[in-house]
Parts: structure tokens; sequence; C-alpha cells
């Protein structure tokens, strides 16, 4: 059996993957290119507020309550969460928006009030949706994919047909929703898998059951308190956290990860567990010969969104806003036409707003708001300060007429992060935000590899492998590598 591993990057799936393998016994070194932990999902402060810088909203509790469990943990003894309620707000248009409730009466009521029958008709999509969950938290995503051996157990493959892999996300919905605002809110989730309903596979209803049934969560603090919880329960495992480490090169000899050189020296290990960004892994850090990829099947790659995000500091308090609010006040396929087909800066972009400080008064300064916002955008785009400055102007003025409120006069504070920064700070393939699409070409066993085929102690693990991106698929991913790779040597060892 193997005993030293080099885990790469210190975002969740590597986190995850450096505790999983120092829970078995291994002696793990954990490399962080930055100086903070969490990968995309770091903080920062400024004049007293403090940014989340990626995820905010906490879903799928369930899961973070198995990976703490795992470690004998309870999330609790890390961070304190709140369920949101109204989970979020939905603005349509001036003088238009609706809260949803996190109370199932509540929202059975109103979508009775805009389709009478789709209440009855939201309850059977739901029990749908729950098995989804079921089967496909428990079960598919848990499969490394390596071969199609893993899915055709009998059961699995009738399995896929009643979990609609085959059927698209836009169909699905259409078939127990006619009402345009309540397909809006059906079809919102799917847009954190990176992709149009039209190519998203059904099964990803499973998302509905999320937000609708398992609830809208905040660890009081912000989202960072996750990352210190998962830091500090590596550290008690002696995981050996080095942060300021940035990976350079993966030396090969044969079919070995032999050595990793970073700017502050050589590591050695029995096994490499690359969880920075896979495009950059093949393409910066090993040599071609050793890539499962070539740049042809990268380019081919749908990748989810990049961001334009703006960190705000805001003076005031602020009206007619929630912790999580989304804006659809204009066209959802004009905008994700402009991010997935024809690739450029949307005409009029749909945008969503943060404002944890409403649940949470440590992330701003006293009679202050915390305001975060995000416009989803193609990867790739030519990012400038010029684009920036246009788009703030842009939100912020929609964002005033639709709260009825003024607020440019109110920020102090403003930092803005686009493709650029993506690239510096994470080595993100034409600056993605989120990884690469779910689309049903993109799931599970057409995904790259978690495996590298050519090293023979060379994994991969995070949001551009399986089972996919998000905090909670990034956990996944930490605890599947780790397995596979136990698996592995368990078996070559005997
Ligand atoms: C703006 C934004 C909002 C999001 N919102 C949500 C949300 O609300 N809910 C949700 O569930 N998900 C959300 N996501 C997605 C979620 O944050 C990601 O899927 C997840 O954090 C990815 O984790 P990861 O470990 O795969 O990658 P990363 O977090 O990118 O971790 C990779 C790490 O590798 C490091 N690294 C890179 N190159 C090197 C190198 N050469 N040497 C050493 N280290 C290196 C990077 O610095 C980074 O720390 C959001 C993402 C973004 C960007």
């Amino acid at each position: 059996m193997p005993k030293t591993a080099i885990v790469i990057g210190a975002g969740f799936a590597g986190l995850s993957a450096a505790t999983h393998l120092a829970h078995e016994g291994f002696a793990v070194t954990l490399l962080e290119k930055n100086d903070v932990p969490g990968g995309r999902a770091r903080c920062f402060e400024a004049e007293g507020f403090l940014f989340d810088m990626g995820p905010s909203w906490y879903w799928m509790p369930d899961i973070f309550d198995q990976y703490f469990a795992r470690f004998g943990k309870k999330t609790s003894d890390y961070y304190e969460l709140t369920r949101l309620s109204p989970s979020y707000s939905v603005v349509f248009g001036p003088a238009d928006s609706v809260d949803i409730p996190a109370d199932f009466q509540a929202l059975c009521e109103l979508f009775e009030s805009y389709e009478v029958g789709s209440a009855v008709r939201l309850q059977k999509f739901l029990a749908q949706a729950k098995y989804k969950y079921e089967v496909g938290v428990n079960e598919f995503v848990q499969k490394p994919s390596l071969s199609i051996t893993e899915f055709l157990d009998l059961r699995l493959v009738v399995e896929a047909f009643r979990l609609d892999l085959f059927q698209s996300f836009h169909s699905h919905v259409r078939k127990f929703f006619h009402h345009e605002k309540l397909i809006r809110l059906m079809e919102f989730p799917i847009l954190f898998l990176g992709a149009i309903p039209q190519n998203t596979p059904a099964l990803y209803s499973l998302m509905n059951y999320a937000d609708m049934m398992l609830g809208t969560w905040y660890p009081m603090g912000g989202m960072f308190k996750i990352v210190e919880g998962m830091v500090k329960l590596a550290q008690e495992k002696g995981v050996s956290l080095k942060l300021g480490h940035e990976v350079q090169k993966i030396e090969v000899e044969g079919r070995q990860a032999k050595r990793v050189l970073t700017n502050h020296g050589t590591f050695e290990a029995d096994v490499v567990v690359a969880g920075a960004d896979y495009h950059h892994v093949e393409s910066q850090l090993l040599e071609a010969g050793a890539r499962n990829y070539s740049d042809a099947y990268w380019d081919e790659r749908v990748m989810a969104p990049s961001c334009l995000l703006y960190y705000l500091g805001v003076n005031k308090k602020l009206k007619n806003l929630r912790h999580h609010n989304l804006f659809f006040d204009q066209d959802l396929m004009a905008h994700a036409i402009e991010i997935y087909e024809t690739p450029k800066w949307p005409t009029k972009p749909l945008f969503y707003a943060s404002v944890p400080s409403i649940t949470d008064p440590s992330v701003a300064p006293a009679g202050c708001e915390n305001l975060f916002l995000l416009i989803p955008v193609a990867p790739g785009l030519h990012d400038t300060e010029e684009v920036r400055e246009k788009y703030y102007h842009i939100v912020m003025e929609r964002l005033e007429e639709l709260t009825n409120q003024s607020i440019r006069d109110a920020v102090v504070f403003r930092r803005t992060y686009a493709h650029r920064d993506f690239v510096n700070d994470y080595h993100a393939f034409k600056g993605n935000a989120y990884g690469l699409a779910n689309t049903l070409r993109q799931t599970a066993l057409f995904k790259p590899s978690l495996k590298s085929k050519k090293i023979d102690n060379l994994f991969y693990t995070g949001q551009l492998t399986v089972p996919g991106p998000g905090v909670p698929p990034s956990l996944i991913s930490g605890q599947v590598v780790a397995k596979t790779i136990i698996k592995q040597f368990v078996t070559l060892s005997k």
C-alpha cells in the first residue's frame, strides 16, 4: 500500500480528497497556490465588510452532514446553520416579484395562485424528483465512472430511464406546468448546472427537490465557515496544508508520477491527486505524452459559464431585497443563447443579488449592507475594465429601479471579478467559474476521467471531473477519488 499522498489545490474537492486519504492512514501534503484555502469559495475582508467570493447558496445540507459524519463529526461542530425563510425572491419586473416560501404548504398555495391545479402537480413532480435525488445522490454520483461496467447492473439501466436521463428538463417541466412564471421558477436551479434546460437531462429535477424540499441554508459568519470547518477537520486528521505553494510541474518516470515541483521546493509521494483545474494540470503541469486529452478535446468541451461579479459595501440599509434575489426581468433564453450558443457579452443580462448582511450582521459594519452581484456570462470572453464598468451601471440602474431606491451613491467599497481573475487566481480554463456544463454528453463516463490513463498513481478531482460543478458535488468528488485510490492499491497489493 502507498503511504504518502500529495493533493494539489485546497478547494472543496482537494480538501475532501486530502481528508479522506488522511483518514485512511495516508500522510497527506496539500499544496495550494493561494494564501487562502477554499479555491473559488475564498473570502476577503475590506473596510469592515466580509465578502464570500464564490458560492452563496447552501443547498443539499444532507451532503455536508454526511461529509462530516464520515469522520465521526457533526456539521454543527464546525458552523451554525440557519434555514432562510423565504428561501429567495424572484423579481419578474417592476412591482412584480415573489418570495419563495420555505414552508411547503405556503409554496403550494403560491403555485395554485398562478395556475389552478398546479399544487397537486407540484407534489407529483417533487415526488419523482425525490426519487431522482435519492438514487442520483446516493448511487449515480458515487461512481468513479471509469468503466461502463459500473452502470451495467440491470437495476441502474432501468433506473436510467426512470431517472429521465434521456429526456430534456425543458420538456419535462412543461408536462407539469404551463404558467410562464412557474416554468421560470422550476428552470432556475438548472442554470446552476451550466447548460440550458433543453440540453440538461430531466434527471436534474433533483435540483428542484433540493430547492423546494431540502431548503436554502446559510452558515452564520458566511460560506467561508464551511472552508474553515473543512480545513480544521483536515488538520485534525493530520493533513499538512501548505499555502502559497504553487505546483509548477509533475515529474513523471515511466508510468509513475515521481515528484511535484513548486515555487517552494520539491515534494515526493506515492500518489498524486490533482484538485486544481483539470485543463491546467494537463496542459501546464504535465508533458504532452502524459496527458489524457488533446487540445482539440478541451476546445470541444462545453464549459459552464464564467461570472462577472461585484462585491459592494453599501453604507446604508437597503429595502425591497431578500438575502437571495434573482432578477428575471429580462428574457432568460436570450441571455442563455449569449452564454452557450453565440458567446458574447449579454445584451440584457439576468443577474443575481445576494445580501447576506440581511441574515448575518457580522458580514457588514452596523447600519451597512454587504451586496454581492453576479452576472453569468460566456467563458472565454475578452474581459476589460471598460466592460466591467459598463455592466456595473447597467445592472445597478436596474437594481435601483426595480427596488425603488438609490444605491450607487451609498457604495463605499467596490471590487469586481471576472475571467482574468479566474485565470490568474485558479488557472481556470477560459476563465470558467463553474467547471464543465452538465449536459448529457458530459455526464458520468463522458466527463474527463478521474484517473490518468498513462500514469498509474495520478488522479484527478474537482468540478471538471465526476460528478460535476457545485459545492456538494466537489465534496463527493474528493470522496470518490479517495475511494478509487484505496480500491486500486488494495487490489494491487493483494
Ligand atoms: C461565483 C461563483 C458562485 C458559485 N455559487 C455556488 C453556489 O451558490 N452553490 C454551490 O454549490 N456552488 C457554487 N459555485 C460552484 C462551486 O464554488 C465550485 O463548484 C467549487 O467550489 C469547486 O471546487 P473545486 O475544489 O473543484 O475547485 P476550486 O475551488 O477552484 O479549487 C481548486 C484549487 O486549486 C488551486 N490551484 C490551481 N492551480 C494550482 C497549482 N498549480 N498549484 C497549487 N494549487 C493550484 C486553486 O487556487 C484552488 O484553490 C460557485 C462558483 C463561483 C465561482
